[in-house]
């Protein structure tokens, strides 16, 4: 399906078409491209046409509608949903349903959005490239034998193929953002605590947000102002900041901004045609009327560790849940109590998992926690200070996602520091809560997509979402993926 949600609503609202016609599309896309990159882990095609078929009856009737009436959504599968599966890609949740909604959901579901299915993920949402998914392999949208990105994977993928218009994802170290730059679709980090995480499956508790995958940022502006807002039931939502936004009204040009560009940011290991397109971002941005600043972030290079150790010290924690009694997958080949918990462990976790939990658990034991864990919060502290003093000079930072386009499937599978260094620019906005998005912004020699990251201030996605918008316009970087193309 080609319109955005922009378009959907608008056609819905003029009577052009109807929920139906538009969930029927997108299921039909579904049917027609999944079976190539294996987004979805499941579709609710009965689900979703009955829903759209109760949109069409209370238009019909003149009853209010919400805003995102007849949108056609798409779940990442480690946010609860009742009545269908959340798994979180892992054996160890092969079999659950939540016996609750998460937040997003019922808020995106009362503005009468459509939820089509749940998408695949890095197992409990740990990789950069959907690999480390239990289930099976989400691919790249542009070439299968190229990585989706993660852990949101299955969410670009399904953005990027045109079977959904937009997807829930979830970012605690760029899950969000790598795989939408992988993809060439537009990814928002909000704010820490912008968004309500009641019924996201914890991975990092001081890290974790909820964001909107789309394929413009007018887009992402109209979901976000859907998903944002207080929640009790989550004790880190910043209440009193629901998110207005200009553009989703229709209102485009940004306030006169100014753009940090961190020598920090082009360092070691870019490739030359990201960092080509990211300078050419860059210089769009001054085209468009934005002063360039040099900043320096001078604790950017201690980012991936200092994530890899506070990440795992919270999944650690956040994971010791699952032992076949209270949660997760039960053994059948246990003795005694202790047998039960370490088998039920041992079958349910992958690789990556279990290396998370035994790091997370080194670094916050005795003897170590001072050297690690404490230490990497002190660090910690000194990133939000480099923002802080940065912020005070510009209003956004420009950088590049990803230090390189999707890699090739199984290349860094064997080499899990390799595949961590994936992280290495989108990191610091979780370690700091600041929002952060990435925007499409060129392709590289083989005609894989580009993504140009810009970070703002606390509570600012509006400012980041306007900038994104004029920045696409007159553009195809946001172009859908050959997938898509009849003629294939
Ligand atoms: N790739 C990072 C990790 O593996 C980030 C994951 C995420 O944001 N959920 O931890």
């Amino acid at each position: 399906m080609n319109q955005s949600v922009y378009d959907i609503v608008t056609a819905i609202g003029k009577g052009e078409t109807t929920a139906r016609a538009v969930v029927a599309e997108s299921l039909a896309a579904i049917a027609a491209r999944d079976a190539q990159v294996r987004a979805f882990v499941c579709v609710d095609g009965e689900g979703a046409l009955a829903a759209a078929d109760e949109v069409d009856r209370r238009l019909a009737a003149g009853e209010r509608v919400g805003p995102l009436a007849g949108v056609p959504v798409a779940i990442k599968d480690n946010i609860c949903t009742l009545n269908l599966p959340t798994t979180c890609a892992s054996r160890m949740l092969e079999d659950y349903t939540s016996p609750y909604e998460a937040g997003v959901v019922e808020r995106l579901r009362s503005a009468g959005a459509i939820v089509v299915g749940k998408t695949n993920l890095d197992e409990f949402a740990m990789g950069s490239s959907n690999e480390n998914s239990a289930l099976f392999r989400t691919v790249n949208a542009w070439s299968p034998d190229r990585v989706a990105g993660g852990s949101s994977g299955g969410s670009a993928v399904a953005v990027a193929a045109g079977m959904v218009p937009c997807a829930l994802g979830s970012d605690t170290g760029g899950s969000i953002r790598l795989p939408a730059s992988f993809n060439g679709v537009v990814g928002l980090k909000p704010t820490y605590g912008r968004v309500s995480r009641y019924g996201l499956v914890a991975f990092g508790s001081s890290l974790d947000q909820i964001g909107p995958i789309t394929r413009d940022a007018r887009d992402a502006a109209i979901v976000l102002s859907v998903i944002a807002g207080d929640d009790a039931r989550d004790s880190t939502n910043v209440r009193g900041r629901p998110f207005i936004s200009g553009i989703a009204d229709g209102e485009t040009t940004p306030d006169p901004f100014s753009v940090g560009v961190a020598s920090e940011c082009f360092g070691e290991g870019l490739a030359g045609s990201v960092r080509a397109s990211v300078e050419a971002g860059i210089g769009r941005l001054g085209e468009l009327g934005a002063e360039t600043v040099d900043i320096r972030l001078p604790h950017m290079e201690y980012a991936i560790a200092c994530y890899y150790i506070i990440a795992t010290a919270e999944a650690s924690s956040n994971l010791a849940r699952y032992d076949g009694v209270h949660y997760g997958h039960r053994t059948s080949r246990a003795d005694d109590i202790f047998e039960l918990y370490s088998h039920s462990r041992v079958e349910g976790f992958g690789a990556e998992v279990k290396r998370r939990i035994m790091l997370g658990t080194y670094v916050l034991s005795s003897g170590y926690y001072d050297a690690y864990y404490k230490k990497a919060l002190q660090v910690r502290t000194l990133i939000r200070r480099d923002f802080e003093k940065a912020f005070e000079k510009v209003d956004v930072i420009a950088s590049p996602v990803a230090p390189t386009t999707a890699f090739r499937v199984g290349e860094k599978t064997d080499d899990p520091l390799a595949m961590y260094l994936a992280d290495v620019y989108t990191t610091s906005a979780n370690l700091a809560g600041l929002p952060a998005i990435s925007i499409p912004c060129g392709f590289d020699e083989d005609g894989m997509p580009i993504g140009l990251q810009l970070m703002g201030r606390w509570f600012e996605e509006d400012r980041l979402l306007a900038i994104a918008h004029r920045f696409l316009e007159g553009t195809d970087y946001n172009r859908l993926s050959p997938l898509c193309n009849p003629a294939r």
